[in-house]
Formats: structure tokens, sequence, C-alpha cells
């Protein structure tokens, strides 16, 4: 491993101004699992680290309007754990509770989490110099391929996003707060995580350098049913090959408007559209999940090898709803 400094930052703002080193390249530090791994493997060299775990807020409060702000430095096991969230993002809880296994749900950050690098093979080995390393090549297409993208496959990569939390956070409509030395602002989770450009393509969302992520804030979720429904190859001690969370704003057993957003599908969490119109307007129950589900993967483009997850998206989404409706859903 390449020899780093090691800034301890004891609160935020000292936080963001060691990120801003001329020196060469700073990263934040959280829980280390994601980060430690990459630089073990050669596949990062950061001159400095910045230990944020000490510095950024570890709490949930609630918000004026009776949402959640949640804080960036607060580990998964302590999120899946609150009872505030319990009772308004039944979602986030089920996410939670499916990441990794109990250790790394009690090593892991929220911010860690949500930007954690992708799990591509080829981007995790130093030999394989793509895109997202510098490279000028993408190997995926024409190797294996098994766990990529189905959907937004125009290139240039075709990672999946590997948080799990990013996709019940934008399926509630959460916005994520972010701070640097120059100031603060906040971005729609939807609109955090970027789709693969050749300008961008080294990056998964709009955080620069010198930025952090502080809070994860989340609306008051209003009338809402919702749902989320994960499939693993195995059951824990993975990421998953694909799922599903909605979000159902009820007028009585009629859904009035619709989020569904899946995960492990596209460099980003992937909304469907088509799956949400196939929603609104109708009744809550197997016909409209199916309908629903149908949409879904409608604009599916998957790679030679991962044809096999269409299905598993498409099921992923109907039982998502069927469990929004109260209906008990059998585990794969
Ligand atoms: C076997 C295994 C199974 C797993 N299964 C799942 C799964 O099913 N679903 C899932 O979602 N994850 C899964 N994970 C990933 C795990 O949840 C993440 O590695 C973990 O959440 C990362 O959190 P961390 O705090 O350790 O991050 P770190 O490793 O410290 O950081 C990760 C990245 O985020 C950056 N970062 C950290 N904090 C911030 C911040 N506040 N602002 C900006 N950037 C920041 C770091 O610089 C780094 O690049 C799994 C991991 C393992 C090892
Ligand atoms: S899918 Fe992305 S990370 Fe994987 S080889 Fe292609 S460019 Fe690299």
């Amino acid at each position: 491993m390449k020899a780093f400094a090691y800034v301890d930052a004891r609160n935020e703002k000292e936080a963001v101004a060691a990120l801003k080193f001329a020196g060469g390249v700073a990263m934040p530090l959280a829980g280390g699992q994601d980060l430690l791994a990459r630089m073990k493997d050669y596949v990062a060299a950061p001159d400095r680290l910045v230990n944020v775990k000490g510095a950024l807020d570890t709490t949930i409060v609630a918000t004026p309007d009776g949402g959640l702000k949640i804080g960036a430095a607060m580990k998964i096991v302590d999120l899946m754990e609150n009872a505030q969230v319990q009772r308004l993002y039944p979602a986030v809880i089920a996410a939670s509770g499916e990441i990794g296994t109990p250790q790394i749900r009690n090593q892991g950050t929220i911010g860690g989490n949500i930007n954690q690098r992708p799990r591509c093979w080829y981007f995790r080995n130093e030999e394989f110099v793509c895109y997202k390393k510098g490279g000028n090549r993408c190997f995926s297409p024409a190797g294996e391929n098994q766990f990529h993208a189905i959907f937004g496959n125009n290139g240039p990569s075709h990672i999946v996003h590997p948080s799990s939390l990013a996709v019940p956070f934008v399926a509630y409509g959460a916005k994520f707060r972010v701070a640097s030395a120059s100031g603060e602002h906040e971005v729609p989770a939807a609109d955090y995580f970027t789709m693969p450009t050749l300008r961008n393509v080294q990056k998964e969302n709009v955080l620069g350098d010198d930025e952090l992520l502080t809070h994860v804030i989340l609306p008051p979720p209003g009338n809402v049913k919702s749902g989320h429904y994960e499939v693993r190859y195995k059951a824990s001690h993975d990421w998953p090959l694909a799922f599903a969370t909605v979000v159902l704003a009820m007028n009585g057993n009629t859904i009035q408007s619709a989020r569904v957003v899946l995960g492990a599908v596209a460099p980003v969490p992937w909304r469907s559209e088509d799956a949400e119109r196939a929603l609104a307007g109708k009744p809550l129950n197997e016909q409209t999940a199916t309908e629903a589900a149908d949409a879904a993967i409608r604009a599916a483009q998957p790679l030679n090898r991962n044809g096999y997850k269409v299905q598993i998206a498409r099921t992923s989404v109907k039982r998502a709803i069927l469990q929004a409706a109260g209906q008990p859903v059998e585990r794969i």
C-alpha cells in the first residue's frame, strides 16, 4: 500500500478543510470497509485520508415538517434500529437489514454506503485499466457481465450502483446535504447519482473531490404504503442481484401516484416511470402489481450474460408492491 498522511478530523469544518488538499489526492474515510479494501487491492492510492467518523453527525433528528435528518456518520445498524425510521420509512429499514452481515452493518456508515465504489470485478482488479480507472475501454460487454446492468446500458460503463440504501432514499424523495470548505447545499437524492458519460465516468455521483455528504434529509412520508424486495444469490454476505423499493401515495385503496425505484440493475438507482404510470389511478391488488412489474422491465437491455436478471427485477417490483399491499410474499 502506498504511504499516506492521516487526518483525524474532529468536526465538519476540520474535515472539509483537510479534504481541500493541494498536495495530492485526499479521501474521506468512514467505516473503511470499501476504501481500505480498494487501497489494499491497489485500486485507490490516496495521499491523505481524512477520518470523518468523529467529525460528522451520528444522530437522527426530527425536522420541523415531520421528516427526519440523518447524520452521514451514523452506522447502518443504528439506522436499522431507530424507532422513528421504523415507523416512518419501513423500506429504509428493510434495505438496511439486508446489507452484508451484522459485522458489516456494525462498521459501515450511511455516508460510506451511499458513496461506496462499484463492485465490477474489472474495476476491483488492478490489472484491468478500464474507463473508470482512466483507461480507454470497458471490459464488461465482451466479458463476464453476469452481475452488470440491464438498464441504461449505453455505456461507457455498465456497472450497477452498489448502494442498497440509495434506492429507498430516492424512492422516499430524500435530499442529501453536501458540505465543502466553500459552503453547503442540498441535492435531491435522485440527482445525486450520475449516469456514466466519457466526461464523468470515473465518478458515480455529483460530489466534488473536496465535498462531503453530511446528512440525508427525508421528507414526511404522507399517506403512503411502501414495500422493498431484494433477491440475492445467497442469503447474506453479498450484494443483491436485483431489488426494488416502491412508495405508493394512497387514496383509500386507490394508488394516487407511485415511485418505483430498482437497485442493482443500472449505474444509478433506476426509477421506472413506466411502472409508476401503470400504478397511478389503479386499485392496489395483484393484477395491478403484475401489470406494473411487466411495465418495469419493458425498457430492459441486458448484456449477453445477464438476461436472467430481467425476470428477477420483474419479481422484485411485483413483490415490493404486494408487500406494500400488506400481502405475505415469499423470500427467495
Ligand atoms: C461482504 C460484503 C457484503 C456487502 N453487502 C452490501 C449490500 O448488500 N448492500 C450494500 O449497500 N452494501 C453492501 N456492502 C458494502 C458495505 O455496506 C459498504 O462497504 C459500507 O457501507 C461502506 O461503508 P464504510 O463506512 O465502511 O465506507 P468507507 O469504506 O469508509 O467509504 C466508502 C467510500 O465512500 C467515501 N465516503 C465515506 N464517507 C463519505 C461521506 N460522508 N461523504 C462522501 N464520501 C464518503 C469514501 O471516501 C470511500 O470512497 C457489503 C460489503 C461487504 C464487505
Ligand atoms: S463496467 Fe465500468 S467499472 Fe466495469 S470494466 Fe466497464 S468501465 Fe470498468
